[in-house]
């Protein structure tokens, strides 16, 4: 038996070794389950589900392999705010710690079909509310580059895992930015597709105008494999919508010439001159490629609006779709003497404060006496900001901005700050919120380390162009080059 560090192989090449007999099922699943152990201090998994993986990969071990099945028998992670029947469903939240949903988000059940091998249920900041994957009811998620940093959230766990090699790929949420952050932050491939494309069926939700379901991987092929598994109108979600685009991974190509992009200005504004400096160089090499990028300004009132607009809706949609946890429909019971007091008992034990704040926040916003000036206002605010991006895309391709403009901080520079808005708050921060707003698909490449710790790149186009994407991404990653010093890692 071939002896490898599978780690290292994209999705199309381990299916190769599968076909080929190289490797068998339980050659991936032992190898992913190993590794699993060997990070089990970053706190990425609230349930293992390694007995049901290593039944199925002896079950699989006996089947001939599906030559036109490239998720077969490849092992993922799946977060774990989305439903897997007979298997607890928390959402990283005490309130529903012993939910074992009786139905299949659509998402699992895709991945089934496919013969994909689900290891564990992973870690998210609570309900997904959280950027920092520091807020789940079972403590820190930690990255896998250094442990003294955070992941960032809320897909923490599921960045953490293929950050750090233990799958080819990981299945996350993102409403305003939890896979594109975390993906920055550990070095790895975030992809949000479409608004729509993927379907939501059986997911928690936080907040149903922005929330998407999406893909982390370490190679941009692999997103493509993924998604043509993911990408079908699905009934049950009333926001599915079947795309014009299909086969994403035949039509991958790293042909970016005569398309047209728009990177944000970043001139004014101070960061790291080495990422300045790697950044600007790649995107020369693009111009180099007949692809004509501009720099553009994005104006500025819009984007200090960011944030704010998006804590205004998000939080409300979350208070008022959040409703149904009150302990008696299905989750942790607390009981009272009448449904009001049962209700506050239970969410009052059930929630952590992140939670309870951004509740306090948006039953504020949609209280009948503010509705009108917070929770209305940052709708029509969203409106224009959209309106910006049309322009944009109207004229481009895609644009490109920076998931970031730091690398990952400290956990513990995290824990003096709190959740409010700071008087000064740095907007570049918050620029992934752009494609939440109109849909967008939008992917996160690693592109250098500074410090240590890798930082990111963030490509988007309008929606229903996720192929455009894609294919940009391909051309950068392949451009960039980008070593993962936790993939060549050996296991002993
Ligand atoms: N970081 C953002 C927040 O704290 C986004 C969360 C998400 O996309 N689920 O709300």
């Amino acid at each position: 038996m071939m002896k490898i560090n599978y780690q290292q192989f994209s999705i199309e090449q381990l299916h190769q070794l599968l076909v080929k007999g190289d490797i068998t099922p339980e050659t991936l699943i032992d190898s992913a389950l190993k590794r699993l152990k060997k990070f089990s201090n970053l706190n990425a998994v609230v349930t293992s589900l390694h007995k049901d993986a290593e039944k199925k990969a002896k079950k699989l071990a006996n089947w001939t392999v599906e030559q036109d099945n490239l998720l077969f028998a490849i092992p993922f992670v799946l977060k774990d705010n989305i439903a897997t029947i007979g298997q607890k469903t928390t959402a990283s939240s005490n309130i529903l710690v012993n939910f074992v949903p009786s139905y299949d988000s659509t998402v699992n059940s895709l991945l089934k079909n496919r013969q994909a091998i689900n290891l564990a249920k992973t870690t998210l900041d609570e309900l997904g509310m959280g950027g920092d994957g520091l807020y789940a009811n079972t403590g820190y998620v930690y990255n896998p580059w250094n442990r003294e940093h955070i992941t960032g959230g809320s897909s923490s766990g599921s960045a953490a895992l293929v950050a750090a090699g233990v799958v080819p790929f990981a299945i996350g949420t993102d409403t305003g930015d939890s896979i594109r952050k975390p993906a920055a932050f550990c070095g790895i491939v975030g992809y949000k597709p479409t608004y729509g494309l993927i379907s939501r069926n059986g997911v928690f939700p936080y907040a149903p105008s922005l929330d998407t379901v999406g893909i982390f991987t370490n190679h941009v092929d692999d997103v493509a494999i993924i998604l043509d598994s993911l990408v079908k109108k699905d009934l049950n979600d009333f926001t599915s919508v079947a795309s014009n685009e299909t086969n994403y991974f035949k039509n991958l190509t790293n042909d970016v010439s005569g398309l047209k992009v728009a990177v944000l200005n970043y001139d004014s504004y101070h960061w790291d001159k080495s990422v300045k400096a790697s950044f600007d160089h790649l995107m020369k090499t693009l111009s180099g490629y007949q692809v004509k990028v501009d720099y553009l300004d994005f104006d500025q009132e819009l984007l200090k609006a960011l944030l704010p607009v998006y804590m205004i809706i998000s939080f409300a949609e979350a208070t008022s779709c959040h409703a149904n946890l009150d302990g008696i429909n299905f989750g942790v019971r607390k009981p009272g003497k009448n449904y009001r007091e049962t209700m506050i008992k239970t969410r009052t034990a059930g929630f952590g404060n992140v939670v309870k704040r951004r509740y306090v926040i948006g039953s504020y916003a949609l209280s009948e006496g503010h509705q009108k000036e917070l929770f209305v206002k940052a709708k029509k605010i969203r409106r224009l900001i959209v309106q910006e991006l049309e322009k944009i895309f109207a004229e481009y391709d895609a644009f490109i901005v920076m998931p970031s403009s730091n690398p990952a901080p400290k956990i513990k520079t995290i824990l003096k700050k709190t959740e409010t808005l700071p008087k000064k708050h740095d907007y570049l921060e918050d620029l992934l919120l752009l494609a939440n707003f109109n849909g967008s698909a939008s992917i996160t490449i690693p592109l250098t380390i500074v410090d240590g710790l890798p930082i990111g790149i963030n490509i988007n186009s309008a929606p229903f162009k996720d192929q455009t994407v894609l294919n940009l991404a391909k051309f950068l990653s392949d451009k960039i080059n980008f070593k993962n010093k936790l993939l060549g890692e050996k296991d002993e």
